[in-house]
This record gives C-alpha cells, sequence and structure tokens, in this order.
C-alpha cells in the first residue's frame, strides 16, 4: 500500500510510525488514538472501532516482526491488515448467469443502482434485463423504464399491477434468455412488516442468486438495524453503499456489513448509470480516512 495515495488522517498516523526512531506504546497509542478519531467521524460504529484499536496495539506491541521486516513496517502492517479486516474483502458477485434482486428502504438509491448493475453486466458482455417488482412507489416504474431504455437494456413491468411476486414471476418468464436478471423490489421509508413480508414473497419466487441491500452511505447507527432485519427476510448476499460520492464516508453501512458478516459487492458514485465501482479494500479504506 502506498502511503501517498491514502487519505489525510490515516497518511499522517502511519507516517508518524514510518519516522520514528523507537516503536513504543506511547507511539501506537497516539497512532491509534488518530486512526480511532477518523473511523469515528466516518461514523464506524464504536464497539467495532474499539475492537480494531485493541487487536492494532496489542498485535504491534506482542507480535514479533516477520523476518526481513523492520519494527515500523511490522506495525504499519498490522495497521493495513486490521483495516482490511474490518472493511472486508468484498463480495464476489460472478460474471455468470443469474439472478440478482435488490432490496432497501426508499430513497436508498435502489432504482438508480438497478439501472447502474445492469449496465455494468451488459458492459461485460452479458445480456442482461431488469425487472420491476416495485409496485409500490408510484413514478418507480416509469423511473426505471426510462434508464433501462437509455442504456439499451431491457425492461420488463407491468404498470398498475400491485401484485409484486406476480410481476416478478412474469418477469422471469419474460426474461429467460437473459444471462442476468435484475430484480428492483419496493422499498418502505422504515422497516415496517409488510415490507419484510413482501419481499419474502418475492423472494420466494425469484430464488435470487444473490440477493444485495442497496443501503445509502450517510445512514449512521441505524444502518445495523437495517442491515439485521433485511438479512434474517432474505439471507443477504452482499450491500451496495450508495452516494458515496457526496460527503459521507460510509462508515455506518460499513458498520452494517461486518456486523451481520456480509460483505461490499459494489459502491454508487454518482447519479448516473456508469456511476458504480467494484468495491476495493484499499480505495474504501482511504476513502473513508481521507
Ligand atoms: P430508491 O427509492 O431506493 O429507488 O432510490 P432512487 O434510485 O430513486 O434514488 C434516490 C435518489 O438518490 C435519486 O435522486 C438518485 O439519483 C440518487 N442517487 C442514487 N444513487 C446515488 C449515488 O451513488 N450518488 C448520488 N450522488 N446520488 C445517488
Amino acid at each position: 500500500m502506498v502511503l501517498d495515495n491514502l487519505g489525510g488522517s490515516l497518511r499522517n498516523a502511519l507516517k508518524k510510525i514510518a519516522s520514528a526512531n523507537k516503536i513504543d506504546k506511547a507511539l501506537v497509542d497516539e497512532a491509534v488514538r488518530e486512526i480511532q478519531r477518523a473511523l469515528l467521524q466516518a461514523d464506524v460504529n464504536v464497539k467495532l472501532v474499539m475492537q480494531l484499536s485493541n487487536t492494532i496495539k496489542s498485535r504491534a506491541l506482542d507480535e514479533k516482526p516477520a523476518p526481513g521486516m523492520n519494527p515500523r513496517e511490522h506495525v504499519i502492517n498490522i495497521v493495513y491488515q486490521e483495516l482490511i479486516n474490518l472493511v472486508g474483502r468484498g463480495a464476489d458477485i460472478p460474471l455468470k448467469k443469474q439472478n440478482i434482486m435488490l432490496v432497501g428502504l426508499q430513497g436508498s438509491g435502489k432504482t438508480t443502482t438497478a439501472a447502474k448493475l445492469a449496465t455494468f453486466f451488459q458492459r461485460k458482455g452479458l445480456r442482461t434485463a431488469v425487472i420491476c417488482a416495485d409496485t409500490f412507489r408510484a413514478g418507480a416504474y416509469d423511473q426505471l423504464k426510462a434508464l433501462c431504455e437509455k442504456q439499451g437494456i431491457f425492461f420488463y413491468g407491468e404498470k398498475g399491477n400491485t401484485d409484486a411476486p406476480a410481476v416478478a414471476r412474469n418477469g422471469l418468464e419474460a426474461t429467460k434468455k437473459y444471462d442476468i436478471r435484475i430484480v428492483d423490489t419496493a422499498g418502505r421509508h422504515a422497516l415496517e412488516g409488510d415490507l419484510i413480508q413482501e419481499m419474502k414473497d418475492i423472494h420466494a419466487v425469484v430464488n435470487a442468486d444473490q440477493k444485495l441491500l442497496v443501503m445509502d452511505a450517510a445512514l449512521g447507527q441505524q444502518a445495523s438495524e437495517q442491515a439485521k432485519a433485511f438479512n434474517e427476510a432474505v439471507n443477504i448476499t452482499g450491500v451496495i453503499i450508495t452516494k458515496l460520492d457526496g460527503t459521507a464516508k460510509g462508515g455506518g453501512a460499513l458498520s452494517a456489513v461486518a456486523e451481520t458478516k456480509t460483505s461490499v459487492a459494489f459502491i454508487g458514485v454518482g447519479e448516473t448509470p456508469a456511476d458504480l465501482e467494484r468495491f476495493e479494500a484499499d480505495r474504501f479504506i482511504s476513502r473513508m480516512l481521507g
């Protein structure tokens, strides 16, 4: 990892270690404090921050450096490894025939993300279709249809039909020849019983290979509660954190990912269908601690 590519606070903390004459408890404590501050500012859950801090401290002082590594490199390496552990390696979404179901609260960016994901797979040469099973939000159908048509992506929806599982079933029937079938589901403003039930019903029909939870980077501590509820309902296989192009650092959503033991699959970095990136731990850490 190149120090100069890192975000400000993390770079400062690691530079202090890199230029120290001697690695001792005071130095490690100071560097950890700086990393803690940055993580908390990014909305990472306090419990996770404390766990990470304690692990870094004890490893840095107790473990012997690997052969050929000086004590400074040793500590920097531990900090880096533990940060990677925190953000995870990312969900593996293979480029093969599969059904993908998107879930999330209203406003999280689900509809936009459906078009972004479709664009991503289409550009990889996979035949991609989008099915609008969001029969709840007025406007979802038109919004998704317009986004897909602009990208030349096959769109299936049934305007006026409020039976979301039936729309999903018909959509799958109509898109059999496609490699990737993305099913957008309805969100609500909050976690309500009917949302959870509808999601389960659609899930039973779609039997998706991937169930991706779309979360707004600006979510703070309530991200965990959301992720837990969605995970219990459909057993999510990955998370897409949206709106990372804004000021939010995504630490709340990231904590939810860590707590539910899932991983981040993609990140959203803008409003256009091209603004989707595969999750990369290094870049995420730099962005979060920038
Ligand atoms: P849904 O209710 O979950 O389907 O949310 P939408 O897809 O309609 O998105 C809500 C708003 O967030 C829209 O104005 C989107 O353009 C915007 N949005 C979605 N993803 C991103 C993103 O990654 N970055 C930015 N800046 N805006 C986004």
